[in-house]
């Protein structure tokens, strides 16, 4: 499987990073070992001072398909859920730079944290998805899926001409305004509406 990342798809996020809105997605991919086995600690990778938290909408595909039409693309996912994509900003900003890929800063072990659970899509309504990211008992980032520059449709269309979606395939759609740095000892927790979904303990 693989993991398909959208990078600025809230424009109060482009913002904030100093970045321009895209008009097109702009993706990236996490390799399979980036997943967080699931109740494990996240430990800060000695390659970086800078670990950025970033809350996003998942999109879990459920078949596979290519150059998929947005129209139909509704019929690729059937569940929704959230993760983080944990970024090693000082490494990101080196790797920017210079003009490199920023695979070494996004894709390490450990970058995507998958929610325990995922909700089925009919149980929300899909432009409309409040959720958000508690530090250490406070909230630090909240968003709608209603705020995203592009839909989830709209990211299957595009995302399914360069690379053919498999089941099991993860979407990350981005990360909405107030991303920040972690520390040993911090404890994430994910929620969709109230419900709590996502806990990572920092080490
Ligand atoms: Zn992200």
């Amino acid at each position: 499987m693989k993991i398909i990342c959208i990078g600025r798809n809230y424009a109060d996020h482009a913002k904030e990073l100093q970045n321009n809105i895209p008009k097109e997605p702009i993706l990236f991919l996490k390799p399979e070992t980036a997943i967080q086995p699931k109740g494990h600690p996240f430990f800060i990778p000695d390659f970086s001072n800078n670990i950025h938290y970033e809350v996003e909408l998942v999109i879990k595909i459920n078949k596979t398909g290519k150059n998929i039409e947005e129209q139909f693309a509704y019929k690729y996912y059937s569940e929704i859920g959230i993760g983080i994509d944990f970024t090693a900003r000082d490494v990101q900003n080196e790797c920017k730079d210079k003009g490199h890929p920023w695979e070494k800063s996004k894709g390490f072990d450990g970058s995507a944290q998958i929610s325990r659970s995922f909700i089925d899509k009919s149980n929300l309504e899909l432009d409309n998805i409040v959720f958000s990211l508690n530090k250490n008992g406070k909230e630090v980032q909240k968003g709608n899926s209603n705020e995203m520059i592009f839909t989830f449709d709209q990211i299957i269309a595009y995302a399914s001409r360069f690379f053919t979606l498999k089941i099991g395939d993860l979407i990350f759609t981005g990360t909405p305004k107030g991303v920040g740095s972690v520390k040993n000892g911090d404890i994430l927790k994910g929620f969709i509406k109230n419900e709590e979904i996502l806990k990572v303990v920092i080490k």
